[in-house]
């Protein structure tokens, strides 16, 4: 019965399988026992190779074990985990902040803290799948707008009656697009209807804003949310995700949040290195710096050729292909060209809109990148799509 369901993702040119990268991860990977340029990572500052990441994990290893032991509020609450979430809060400049294992595990258990049935939930049609999940498991009304579409998301909220519970769920960054929330707009739209609004900020923590801190230092509006999430595992280079906000909140997800209650607490090496990568991002803003630069040229370089991007406003640079197998056909190309930078495909992004995802981080050479260049050009013309 697998056999037939494999057999037929298969036919559709929608089989994923695993690939082994065979060293660290870096701007440059060993694949099937070959050097190839790694354009896949959301490690955007090179943190999880850092020296200081790396010293900061085996100390707390060192000092408190492999394992947490238990659930945080069993016994598993380490110095590390305490030193992590106040060192996210002033980063984030809020009161508190509560880290969960990983964004997904946040994302499921912050979603039904703060909305159940009765309550109305829209979310961006491309969000991620974790919120999507969490939205589902709260029980609440579900509906999704278009994908950055504020005129089909006031639509929905004026359809609603007055005073009923309403949460807007939105990503900073998308992954898939790397296009950013309309913040401005949509906080101001969630004001005039009394509504909520959960940013998920995976992919904006650590590249967007002057300091850093997100897509909402980026649009200036840290102030007008209250709370957000967000990862330790893309920019932050190591685990894990967090809760930013109110001291009442982050009270109140310690006793609610399922995915928090009934999972052992994150190893002290990851909480360790985490607290590393937010002095980092402080001592060495130069790589943040790197990143974009990175990000400008391969930008600008991908559209000089004639490829179609997304909107992008971030390092993730999606290069739209269409058709699945056309998709494949690329990626397999890009790599025997020596370039790692895999097809996406449904249901992870809509049909007809398979893609080749780049991600450009502050580790690459201006060499790699006009490698990858030169690579996107000859697959491009043998394929057809220039
Ligand atoms: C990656 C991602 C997550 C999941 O985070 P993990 O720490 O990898 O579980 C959640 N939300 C968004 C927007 C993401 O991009």
């Amino acid at each position: 019965m697998f056999d037939e369901q494999l057999h037929q993702l298969e036919a559709q040119h929608l089989l994923r399988q695993l690939r082994l990268i065979e060293s660290p991860t870096g701007s440059a990977v060993i694949i099937d026992g070959r050097p190839v340029v790694l354009m896949a990572s959301n490690d955007y500052l090179g943190l999880a190779t850092h020296p200081t990441l790396k010293r900061a994990a085996i100390s707390a290893t060192e000092q408190f074990g492999v394992g947490a032991g238990a659930s945080r509020l069993v016994s598993g609450t380490l110095p590390p985990h305490r030193e992590l979430e106040t060192a996210l809060a002033a980063f984030k400049g809020t009161e508190a902040a509560l880290v969960f294992s990983s964004g997904y595990l946040a994302n499921i258990g912050l979603l039904p803290s703060l909305i159940g049935s009765g309550g109305l939930v829209l979310a961006d049609r491309l969000c991620h799948a974790s919120l999507i999940d969490g939205c589902r498991l709260s029980g609440a009304d579900f509906h999704r707008y278009h994908h950055r579409d504020l005129d089909h998301l006031a639509s929905l909220l004026s359809k609603q009656a007055s005073r009923r519970k309403t949460l807007i769920v939105t990503d900073g960054v998308f992954s898939m697009d790397g296009d950013l929330a309309p913040m401005l707009d949509l906080l101001d739209l969630a004001d005039r209807y009394e509504a909520q609004v959960l940013v998920d900020d995976a992919h904006g923590t650590g590249v967007m804003g002057p300091e850093g801190r997100g897509t909402l230092e980026h649009f200036g509006v840290e102030s007008r949310l209250p709370f957000h999430m967000g990862t330790l595992s893309k920019a932050l280079g190591t685990s894990g995700a967090y809760v930013a906000g109110p001291d009442t909140l982050i009270r109140y997800l310690v006793n609610r949040a399922r995915s928090f209650i009934y999972t052992t607490a994150p190893p002290p090496a990851t909480a360790a290195a985490a607290r590393a990568a937010i002095a980092v991002l402080r001592a060495e803003p130069e790589r943040r710096a790197r990143l974009w630069h990175n990000r400008e040229h391969f930008c600008a370089g991908l559209r000089a050729l004639g490829f179609t991007t997304t909107d992008t406003q971030s390092p993730i640079i999606p290069v739209l292909i269409g058709d699945p197998q056309k998709a494949m056909t690329m990626a397999e190309r890009l790599l025997q060209q020596g370039v790692y930078a895999p097809a996406i495909r449904p249901p992870t992004v809509p049909k007809e809109t398979s893609r080749i995802r780049t991600t450009v981080t502050a580790d690459h050479t201006v060499e790699q990148l006009d490698h990858v260049l030169a690579a996107f050009k000859t697959v491009g013309l043998e394929l057809g799509l220039l």
